[in-house]
């Protein structure tokens, strides 16, 4: 994919003008802005998603290849936990150093724009710097805590919702059938059991005026 011919949209809050910075070397200028995600930033399990805000504070500095990008972009990343499921999110900061070559310099000769940047018509294009810095500091597999015990293997309900020491009572069926005849519950339904029903009767205030029958109103 060749960039040289692509011309930053001047209109994108990611492309910044540097005809005022000049090219006399040694002048700066500051940026503080903040620039919105088309596209989500990041990996499949977490990404600054589309809509999102990018926090740029950055420094241009003219030099005599071209103008150096230096600075942070922050964000905040949004996925879920690899261990537990859960959603969260994620602070996320990038820091950028960059030299956007001048089209004639000997540095745009001796090297090729997907390795060094081009400044195309004086316009720089921070987007696609951005997005490469902030990838790298994204973590392959995220976790909402370092120490995520992730899910029961029984249940699959998240650990940290459930109680301290929470267990599964596995009964070999052999003991299951003993367990039955002197009438002890076994196994999961020990665990997912319910309250006993309320008796139809109990739901009566709920219901139709005087009406006994509250079964046959339940879905009304
Ligand atoms: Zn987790
Ligand atoms: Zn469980």
């Amino acid at each position: 994919m060749t960039m040289t011919a692509t011309r930053p949209n001047h209109a994108s809050p990611w492309v910044l003008d540097t005809r005022s910075l000049g090219r006399r070397p040694g002048s700066m200028k500051s940026y503080r802005f903040s620039a919105l995600v088309g596209h989500p930033m990041g990996i499949e399990v977490i990404a600054i998603p589309t809509g999102g805000e990018v926090e740029l504070d950055l420094r241009l500095e003219s030099v005599a290849e071209g103008v150096l990008v230096s600075g942070t972009a922050a964000g905040t990343a949004v996925g879920e936990c690899a261990r537990c499921l859960i959603d969260i999110e994620l602070p996320v900061v990038a820091h950028l150093r960059e030299l956007f070559a001048y089209p004639e310099s000997a540095t745009a000769a001796t090297t090729e724009d997907d390795e060094i940047p081009r400044l195309v018509d004086e316009l720089i294009d921070l987007e696609p710097l951005v997005r490469d810095e902030l990838v790298l500091e994204l973590p392959i597999a995220p976790l909402c805590r370092p120490d995520c015990p992730g899910l029961c293997s029984e249940c699959g309900e998240r650990l940290d919702d459930l109680e301290p020491g929470h267990s599964h009572e596995i009964l070999d069926p052999r003991w299951a059938d003993l367990a039955a005849k002197f009438g002890v519950s076994g196994g999961s339904s020990a665990m997912n059991g319910r309250p006993p029903a309320v008796p139809a009767n109990g739901s009566t205030r709920s219901a139709g005026v005087g009406d006994p029958d509250a079964d046959s109103i339940h879905d009304n």
